[in-house]
């Protein structure tokens, strides 16, 4: 038996078969001339590889239902990839380079296809310039082949599984999440990272931060994962196990008693009211949050609709069309009936990277502090404007409200505006129903968002005070980055101070605010929220009747002075 001490990043017990993922190799492609008596070889090399990967496509496009969206999707990328094989202009073009210029075939394709790439990066069509990831994605597995690399397929994990690895991407964690793994026990990640998010919506216990976990568990071994403690345990002993069996057991009756409170409004002991929201990612998550009782969806995370069609060690999905966008967002407004929906606009960028985008951005030094969220958007207002286009042209399927991510000044917010505008009279002069009155609100999620609050109150219709990145942004503290963790403080003065200024500011303006950062689900810090004067927050699904049994249990003056020690905690 070994214990591995880490930091908690989502609570809870379980326990499973441990599933090391390797870390991923880097293709480093050999350049070395070859006689020419030999190019004939390196060319039967190269329709080996190509054959074998063909084939691999073929079975996996066997595989794929004809029902599923998702799988039509998936058949129609497995298609074009064939066709793109056995392009007879791209063969053509690496026979005759390797006939002119011999040199070994990794080569020689590696360079033919990133021309090919390039040339349809720059062709100003929409359609080819998709399609130039497709190409770098299909002779990319044909390189692997030639090169021997087994790249790690997400597929290969067993439901019940505990994931063991360095570091995970949100996209994968996505995937993972519906396969019903047991656990994550990482090396990497911050807290507030979107993995730790993630595993708290979908309900996985994870620990971060387990030194050498990789190189001393090997897949197979039992694993404890006390998401609780911050603890992973190796090869239980038979005492270990029984206690941990029976903390799992009591886990499970607590989960069951706060069953009861699902369907009961937010309420103190004395009675004053929340309205609690859900955060989700997914269209399914929207039936999610309605089992378990929430008032509305309070943050839909788009920028996870598109990941979960793109992952680094998966096929890699398309960029989401307007029409896909708008079938997902009627979907959740559907699902939610007349409750309130605030759908963010992308926030990609920062460790939410999506390759399907292909912006061919420049890679950051200072992702957090970069290309990120509105940002992004607005340096590529296209984006902005499909997403736009979808979100109108759902908005008469339910009570949709739009939220713009990551906003420092009043300027992003009148640009966001002004591209509103031009989408709503597109849509009129195309004739297609919207509601020309949704309200655009925005995330207050960095410093300079709190501290102007008061101007920002007068371009915006509602606030949500996004403490994740408030907390990074003002203590300047990586939520990432599991070194600076103990740094990584909500409750610090400056933060809190913020918020205060932000309800502030929201009350003199008298806008709606609310809270969707992880503050909002967390027992201590809900209740200083509380008494701070916040009566909206949203949380991943699960954790709604954790804090209605919070809010039950104690009074609104109680939870007032709570906040008045945090605030007076100089
Ligand atoms: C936040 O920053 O608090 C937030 C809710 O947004 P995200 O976690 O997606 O950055
Ligand atoms: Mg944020």
């Amino acid at each position: 038996m070994n214990i591995f001490l880490g930091i908690s990043a989502a609570s809870g017990i379980n326990t499973g078969k441990a599933f090391v993922i390797p870390e991923p190799v880097q293709r480093i492609i050999p350049q070395f001339p070859i006689k020419s008596q030999d190019v004939e070889k390196e060319w039967t090399r190269f329709v080996k590889a190509k054959a074998k990967i063909s084939q691999k496509i073929q079975n996996q496009l066997e595989s794929l239902s004809t029902e599923s969206k998702q799988d039509k999707i998936q058949r129609e990328l497995f298609e074009t990839y064939l066709l793109m094989l056995d392009d007879p202009v791209f063969l053509k073009e690496v026979k005759d380079e390797i006939e002119d210029n011999p040199f070994n075939i990794e080569y020689i394709l590696d360079v033919k296809t990133e021309e090919y790439a390039g040339r349809l990066r720059n062709s100003g069509n929409d359609y080819l310039t998709e399609r130039a990831q497709d190409i770098c994605d299909i002779f990319g597995r044909v390189l692997n082949e030639l090169l021997g690399i087994r790249p790690f397929n997400i597929e290969q994990v067993p439901d019940g599984a505990v994931i063991v690895a360095k570091e995970m991407n949100p996209s994968d964690t996505i995937i993972l999440s519906k396969r019903k793994i047991a656990g994550l026990a990482l090396i990497e990640g911050g807290i507030s990272s979107h993995v730790a998010i993630l595993a708290r919506n979908y309900d996985i216990p994870a620990v971060f931060g387990l030194e050498r976990i990789t190189k001393e568990v090997h897949t197979g071994e039992r694993l404890i994962v006390d998401g609780t403690a911050g603890e992973v345990i190796q090869s239980p002993d038979a005492t270990t196990l029984n206690d941990y069996t029976v903390k799992i057991e009591a886990e499970k009756q607590h989960k069951e008693k706060i069953l009861l409170f699902r369907d009961k409004p937010a309420l103190t002991k004395d009675g004053t009211k929340f309205k609690l929201y859900a955060n989700i990612g997914t269209p399914e998550e929207a039936k999610l949050a309605l089992e378990e009782g929430a008032d509305g969806i309070g943050l839909f995370r788009t920028e996870f609709l598109f990941m979960s069609e793109s992952s680094e060690t998966q096929v890699r999905g398309r960029s989401m069309s307007e029409e896909e966008q708008f079938e997902a967002y009627r979907s959740v407004l559907e699902i939610m009936k007349d409750k309130p929906v605030v759908i963010r606009t992308l926030d990609a960028g920062g460790d939410k990277i999506i390759s399907s985008l292909d912006l061919n951005t420049e890679e950051e030094k200072n992702p957090m502090m970069g290309l990120r969220a509105i940002r992004l958007t607005l340096q590529y207002p296209q984006l902005l404007k499909t997403q736009l286009r979808a979100l109108y042209r759902a908005s008469v399927f339910g009570n949709l409200k739009i939220m713009l991510p990551l906003i420092t000044s009043s300027e992003q917010v009148l640009k966001a505006k002004e591209i509103a505008r031009q989408v709503r009279e597109e849509l009129e002069s195309e004739n297609i129903p919207f509601n020309k009155d949704v309200p655009i609100g925005i995330m207050v999620e960095t410093a300079a968002a709190g501290i102007t609050a008061d101007c920002l109150s007068k371009v915006s219709d509602f606030f949500s005070i996004g403490t994740n990145d408030l907390t990074q942004y003002t203590l300047g503290v990586d939520r990432e980055n599991i070194s600076v963790a103990p740094l990584y403080n909500e409750f610090h003065l400056a933060v809190l101070r913020l918020i205060q200024k932000t309800i502030e500011a929201a009350s003199a303006e008298n806008i709606p605010i609310s809270v969707c950062g992880e503050m909002a689900s967390k027992t201590d810090s809900v209740m200083v929220l509380a008494g701070m004067g916040i009566r909206h927050l949203s949380m991943g699904p699960k954790r709604i009747s954790y804090v209605k049994e919070i809010f039950s249990n104690i009074t609104i003056d109680e939870l007032q002075a709570i906040s008045a020690k945090s605030l007076n905690n100089l």
